[in-house]
């Protein structure tokens, strides 16, 4: 990849920010150190976060991308900047769940913990105003932001990111209990991965550690105010790393 010049600033969101470059077919997305949890109600700066996040997820664009996942992801530019595909995302976030844990449990009578065999596809509409609904095919056929083939598309693709990634984690002792990924459409239509992956999207335990809150190497940290956040995020990046070749880099 060439250098870019960084343009003007295109979109904010709660983690990361998007740019525009002197290139029409490239921008920049800036991983900030904000942590928000339940729609933003609860707030904080992590200092290092944005580096840890863009330095796993670009690891793990690129380890889909061997495996034949297409993403939106370019080139690593510097420590929390990547340059990506610019994408048109599909306002759906596309959870898959291994291990039952988090909201499900909070909406079905399901233990914290029971495997998920086949892996369940939970689908929400991406609208803090609406506080993330979960959605039904009914609906999302209604919400008309896909067509039957692209939202078949979206269940293969969500399948196939994990199981990718659930068995590299395992591969370097962590349990992918679950994770939430964003789909977005190319300029030539393709239906691809976008955003991030990171422990702040994935929930990641340690199979070294028993049933305890000390194998939880993700955001729950943060949710629930367990302290180490940034510690447990490196600790991912340390092996993620240990696993992975380095990241393109822009030159
Ligand atoms: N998740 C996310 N962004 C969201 C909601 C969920 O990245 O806005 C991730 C979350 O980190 C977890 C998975 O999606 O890995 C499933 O989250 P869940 O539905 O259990 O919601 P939560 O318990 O986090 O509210």
């Amino acid at each position: 990849m060439t250098a870019t010049t960084l343009g003007s600033l295109l979109y904010e969101g709660k983690a990361k920010r998007v740019f525009a470059t002197d290139q029409s077919d490239v921008v920049a997305v800036e991983y900030k150190d904000d942590a928000t949890a339940f729609n933003a109600l609860k707030k904080a700066q992590l200092v290092g976060k944005g580096e840890l996040n863009c330095q796993i997820s670009a690891r793990l664009f690129e380890l889909l991308e061997r495996n034949g996942i297409p993403t939106h992801y370019r080139a690593l530019q510097k420590a929390n900047w990547m340059l990506v595909r610019p994408m048109r995302i599909v306002p759906v976030e596309v959870v898959v769940r291994n291990t039952a844990f988090g909201s499900l449990c909070k909406q079905m009578p399901i233990e914290p913990g029971t495997p998920l065999d086949p892996p369940l596809l939970d689908l929400y509409y991406k609208d803090d105003a609406y506080g993330d609904p979960l959605l039904t095919d009914a609906r999302l056929e209604r919400l008309a932001l896909l067509s039957a083939d692209q939202r078949r598309e979206m269940g293969r693709l969500a399948m196939a990111v994990n199981t990718c990634l659930r068995s590299f984690f395992a591969d370097i002792g962590l349990q992918l209990v679950d994770f939430k990924i964003e789909l977005g459409f190319s300029a030539e239509g393709e239906l691809v991965v976008a955003d991030e992956i990171s422990p702040d999207t994935c929930r990641l335990w340690d199979l070294k550690v028993g049933d305890s809150s000390d194998r939880i190497l993700d955001k729950d940290r943060f949710r629930q105010d367990l302290g180490g956040v940034v510690e447990a995020y490196g600790e991912v990046l340390k092996r993620v790393q240990g696993a992975c070749p380095p990241p393109r880099l822009c030159k």
